[in-house]
């Protein structure tokens, strides 16, 4: 999928959030300014979080209560009752990023984990097809992004 701005990529992300089952975790791969922390916003849009979502490239990761049940979220989706943002830029090594308890949030039905970098941390993410689900981001041009569920 091609999206021509930001406002496009939001809004898939958005989309995306009525897909997502309890529990998933999404692996968001792609190059600085591809559109990740975009989609993460329109992610949790969709999943009715209110707060505003911010890069957590410093901070690594983020907890967002999701306060209201979700209406769109179909079937075990409205188990889900936090969002997790995380962002592996920084880490350096699979121990950096164990430290900041990722795994406490790996498959959990009331949790959807998103990861950003995904691909530096594959060794401590669901190999399990089911529970884990790659997006590549790729930068076309200044404004054009081509998404792709791997
Ligand atoms: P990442 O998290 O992948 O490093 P960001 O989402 O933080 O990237 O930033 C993407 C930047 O690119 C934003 O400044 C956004 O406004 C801009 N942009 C331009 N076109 C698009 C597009 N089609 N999709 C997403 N972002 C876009
Ligand atoms: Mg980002």
């Amino acid at each position: 999928m091609i999206t021509k701005n930001a406002e496009e990529t939001f809004k898939y992300g958005q989309k995306f959030a009525q897909k997502l089952k309890s529990g998933e975790v999404v692996g968001l791969i792609g190059d600085l300014g591809a559109g990740k922390t975009v989609f993460v916003k329109g992610l949790a849009e969709g999943l009715g979080i209110k707060e505003s979502i911010t890069s957590p490239t410093f901070v690594v990761l983020k907890e967002y209560n999701i306060l209201r049940p979700n209406l769109h979220l179909q079937g075990e989706g409205d188990k889900v009752k936090k969002l997790v943002h995380v962002d592996a830029y920084r880490a350096e090594t699979i121990d950096d990023i164990k430290s900041v308890g990722i795994e406490d949030f790996l498959c959990r039905d009331d949790v959807v984990l998103v990861i950003e970098w995904a691909e530096k941390i594959k060794d401590v993410l669901p190999k399990n097809t089911e529970r884990m689900v790659y997006i590549n981001f790729k930068h076309i041009n200044e404004n054009k992004r081509e998404i792709s569920i791997l």
